[in-house]
């Protein structure tokens, strides 16, 4: 722990502050009270609390993943355990690849909430968690692959809105339970192969409802028609792009653009838990290349809590076969997200009064995608998330 007002320092550090800034050579970042004091170049003469040494390192802003799920079993315990077991599943999952904040696309807030609550009462070193709560479905449209994990009696709860005052309903129960932002799945999976769409008057009146309260809405569209409905309806970002891709072309794709709606490309979730054959993903990957090159907004996502491999590598490889570059990755790790969820002014870009979240990667991420994944340190509020300071460190 960092004394009060004694600073973390790193010094030696080659600095990306934004997606847009030049790098500074062996400069130093000082961060006091959680928050940014200092970066650039020079050493200030100064007493740490702790210091880092950069040394061929490069320091960027903390990242965001915009599409990870609490869902897996070990959560409903591990929010229950000492603070070094959620700690630990915290690590693997998130900090150490250096995701300081988080959007969680759905599960039971229940225990999404609980964890947030001791990541923020300091009594857990993690990351920043939004959370949509439950997800919101078509009627009767449960997707095939979640039927299986979730249990007959929890059934009942989960949101499957047949008529727009039921579609409001449930968007309020979830921002009652602590949810900030919206999940529709405008297109589910009810069996493989085959979607069924939400009802284009459920999905308008729960976006409505959402941007009421300035909340936005996620979508899982997974074909033409889900994607249409989430247009239509004025939803904010995909949270996947669809993966049944006929008939999505230039057209919708503009209207996507001039919406202003962001993407998730979630290009390793495809790969690893559909296929890897290329006549599946390469429509997948002309999809975020297209929608990317007529200026749409991409946001870094994984949907890792579904996918169970963490490691983000594969999906900045993923990302720079698709042609997004190393500056457009770092902007839809951080300066993107953090636009969508109006926190500009304090998060996303490494300057003087800005939350102390950052990362120190191996390597150089605008030459080489995967050092991305090659995370050092992870910090959070100017707390050392990763290595963490715990004994299983
Ligand atoms: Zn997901």
């Amino acid at each position: 722990m960092q004394g009060v007002n004694r600073p973390l320092v790193i010094r030696h550090a080659r600095i990306v502050a934004s997606p847009d800034a030049n790098p500074v050579e062996d400069g130093t970042i000082v961060i006091r009270n959680g928050l940014i004091e200092m970066v650039g170049p020079g050493t200030p003469d100064l007493e740490p609390a702790e210091e880092i040494s950069g040394e061929g390192l490069t320091a960027v802003p903390g990242f965001w993943n915009c599409h990870v799920h609490f869902t897996e079993p070990k959560w409903r315990v591990a929010v229950r355990e000492a603070a070094p077991r959620l700690e630990h599943h915290l690590r693997e999952m998130l900090t150490r690849w250096g995701f300081t904040t988080v959007v969680d696309a759905g599960s039971d807030p229940r225990v999404t909430v609980r964890i947030r609550h001791r990541v923020e009462a300091g009594e857990v070193a993690g990351p920043r968690i939004y959370t949509a709560g439950t997800g919101l479905y078509p009627p009767h449209g449960l997707p095939y692959y979640l039927a299986g994990s979730i249990p007959f009696w929890w059934r009942p709860f989960i949101p499957q809105p047949s008529t727009p005052s039921k579609a409001e309903k449930a968007v309020d129960r979830n921002l009652a339970q602590g949810a900030e932002l919206v999940k529709l799945f405008t297109g589910s999976y009810v069996a493989r192969g085959q979607v069924k769409a939400m009802p284009l008057a459920v999905a308008t009146a729960a976006v409505a409802r959402a941007h009421d309260y300035r909340v936005p809405v996620f979508s899982h569209p997974s074909n033409l028609e889900g994607t249409e409905v989430a247009v239509q309806a004025g939803v904010d970002v995909l949270a996947h792009p669809p993966d049944i891709t006929e008939g999505v072309g230039e057209d919708l794709l503009r209207r996507m653009v001039g919406q202003g709606m962001g993407l998730i490309p979630t290009l390793k979730m495809f790969e690893t838990t559909v296929s890897r054959r290329e006549e599946y993903l390469e429509p997948i990957r002309s999809v975020v290349h297209e929608f990317q090159g007529l200026g749409g907004e991409l946001l870094f996502g994984t949907d890792v809590g579904y996918m169970t491999d963490y490691s983000t590598e594969e999906e900045f490889r993923a990302l720079a076969r698709a042609g997004v570059d190393g500056r457009g990755i770092l902007r839809m790790l951080t300066q993107g997200p953090a636009a969508r969820f109006h926190v500009s002014a304090s998060a996303g870009t490494l300057a003087p009064g800005r939350r102390g979240d950052l990362v120190l990667l191996e390597g150089d991420p605008l030459k080489d995608a995967e050092a991305f994944a090659r995370v050092r340190t992870t910090v959070r509020n100017g707390r050392v998330l990763y290595p963490g300071r715990s004994a299983e460190a």
